[in-house]
């Protein structure tokens, strides 16, 4: 299938040539006709997987086709992160570059005023983290009256973090008719609930079973290992031949920049990622990780959750992931769309638990790799038939990126996407 045998306008035809793509990736096959359609959607879909155009392309012609002479605030992507919600702005930039739209991305941790001046000139599509849209909302500072398009983007992410009591103001504050659209890598029975009072006869859209399978792409490597050997063995793993371009993740902040200041003592080049780190700081050590100039970025699970970065040929699971759909997340970026990738998991004893979990989740077994450090008592294979439904077990440190949205306090991050100078938009100012 061609992108010309979706139903798209030939402005945004010609900004997906632009964009690079030669065809449309399974989501946006499935979704892009229905959403064009005025259909709801529930799309089980994890990262990489081309999800942001599957909404994005639609949206944008769905909300150019009724645009007047004025920007009106029509369409409202929710997202959990300000990386997400930076990347998914730049995704409309992209995509609405041939359209006389407008949008703008709001999130907390940084300055309002900017992102104020924006509203105040009018958008057609706001992309916004839940705690600063309900703080700026309930300022007055944003009019949802007319939203007839509604994204709720990554949300079993929101419901991990927390985020769902503010999900559900903001849906509480919307119109009542309006076209929805949930986009979740994993359906839990939360998000399954929310989605059968929030959507109206929806499409379901999944380009993974439903539970979280990895995308079959990322070779997926276990190596079982005593705590105090990790450091060790991560060094020994990003030596290794071919492994350029590496995400190491921590469950904690501190865990975090322990790794990353050991790695730099090492003497490779290395930078921690986390909610700590201004966002100044965070954006530079993204940009010098897609530079090339550092190897390995070391992050915590929120703060990585936008990273879009191309031929990211590793990922290493230092922790386990406390919550198992997280080692989804996780391994998602690497492979991004359609390349090949691999995942390595370093597990300790107390982290087996987590081990059992994931395996059931997603109903296979990560390859065992023997090496020198491994300890002797090496657990046998789970039992993947056995599978609960997994619970997030609680963990022995600190849930990271666990906080919750204070309302326009941290949220979901800070600082807007899109032009450094002037407004952010799709394209130019309408009137
Ligand atoms: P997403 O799942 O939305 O985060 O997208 C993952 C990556 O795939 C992003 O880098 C997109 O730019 C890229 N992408 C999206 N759609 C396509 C497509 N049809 N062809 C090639 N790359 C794509």
């Amino acid at each position: 299938m061609t992108f010309d045998q979706l139903g798209l306008e030939p402005d945004i035809l010609r900004a997906v040539k632009e964009a690079g793509y030669s065809e449309p990736t399974p989501i946006q096959q499935q979704a892009i006709g229905p959403v064009l359609a005025g259909r709801d959607i529930v799309g089980c879909a994890q990262t990489g997987t081309g999800k942001t155009a599957a909404f994005a392309l639609p949206i944008l012609q769905r909300i150019d086709a009724r645009a007047g002479d004025d920007p009106v605030l029509r369409a409202l992507v929710l997202t959990p992160t300000r990386e997400l919600a930076a990347q998914i702005g730049a995704s409309f930039e992209a995509y609405g570059k041939h359209l006389d739209l407008w949008h703008t991305v709001i999130f907390g941790g940084v300055s309002e005023a900017p992102q104020l001046r924006e509203l105040s000139q009018g958008v057609d599509i706001l992309i916004a983290t839940p705690g600063r849209l309900l703080d700026l909302h309930g300022r007055g500072k944003i009019d949802l009256r007319r939203i007839e398009i509604f994204v709720l983007d990554e949300a079993d992410r929101m419901l991990d973090q927390g985020f769902m009591p503010d999900v559900k103001r903001v849906i509480a504050a919307l119109p009542p008719k309006r076209q929805n659209l949930l986009f979740s890598a994993t359906m839990p029975p939360e998000i399954r609930a929310l989605a059968d009072t929030l959507l109206h006869d929806p499409v379901s859209v999944a380009v993974a079973p439903q539970g979280a399978t990895t995308a079959d792409n990322i070779e997926q490597r276990l190596y079982f290992v005593e705590r105090a050997d990790k450091p060790r063995l991560l060094l020994e793993l990003l030596k290794s031949e071919g492994v350029t371009r590496t995400v190491v993740f921590s469950r904690t902040k501190h865990g975090a920049n322990r790794v990353a200041q050991a790695l730099e003592r090492a003497g490779l080049r290395a930078a921690a990622i986390h909610g700590n780190k201004s966002q100044n700081a965070r954006v530079r050590a993204l940009e010098a990780f897609k530079q090339g100039e550092l190897r390995v970025l070391v992050a915590t699970d929120l703060a990585a959750r936008g990273i879009d970065i191309d031929a990211v040929s590793h990922v290493i699971n230092y922790d386990l992931p406390n919550v198992p759909e997280t080692y989804v997340h996780r391994i998602g970026r690497t492979a991004r769309a359609g390349a090949s990738g691999v995942a390595m998991s370093l597990c300790d004893t107390e982290e087996r638990e987590y081990l059992v979990d994931i395996e059931r989740l997603i109903g296979r077994h990560l390859d065992r790799i023997d090496h020198a450090a491994a300890p002797r008592d090496t657990p046998p294979p789970t039992d993947l038939a056995s599978r609960t439904r997994p619970a997030a077990r609680p963990a022995s440190g600190p849930r990271p990126g666990a906080r919750r949205s204070g309302r326009g306090r941290g949220g979901g991050g800070g600082g807007r996407a899109g032009h450094s100078a002037g407004r952010p938009s799709s394209a130019s100012r309408r009137r």
